[in-house]
């Protein structure tokens, strides 16, 4: 049986506005959202204070959503730090597939239900 499904590789990046960074981050430190992992290059590091303000989106972000849906719509996310001027800009960059056996031992639920 196909047990495969598709999600939406993510990439967040720090983006500056007219307003300075209190925190240390830097214009164009980013990390990828691959399946589960969260991904950090080499010689990056990232808030995470930051994250805890992104981490609830990016599930989300990474599934199909309806064309109505604000969490589709809205990809600029800003530091918790409201004196920090700071923004994280999340982008969908290619998808993967995935397998359901592969991330849970739940069986596949059929239809609608919960
Ligand atoms: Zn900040």
């Amino acid at each position: 049986m196909d047990d495969k499904f598709t999600l939406y590789n993510l990439k967040v990046e720090v983006v500056s506005t007219d307003i300075p960074m209190v925190c240390r981050h830097k214009e164009g430190d980013y990390f990828l959202v691959i399946g589960e992992d969260l991904i950090f290059p080499e010689n990056n590091s990232f808030s995470m204070y930051a994250l805890s303000a992104i981490l609830p989106l990016l599930p989300a972000k990474q599934r199909p959503l309806h064309a109505n849906d604000w969490m589709l719509s809205d990809s600029v996310i800003a530091c918790p730090d409201p004196n920090c001027g700071a923004k994280f800009k999340i982008s969908r960059i290619g998808t993967q597939e995935f397998s359901h056996a592969d991330c849970t031992i739940e069986p596949i639920q059929k239809g609608d239900k919960q």
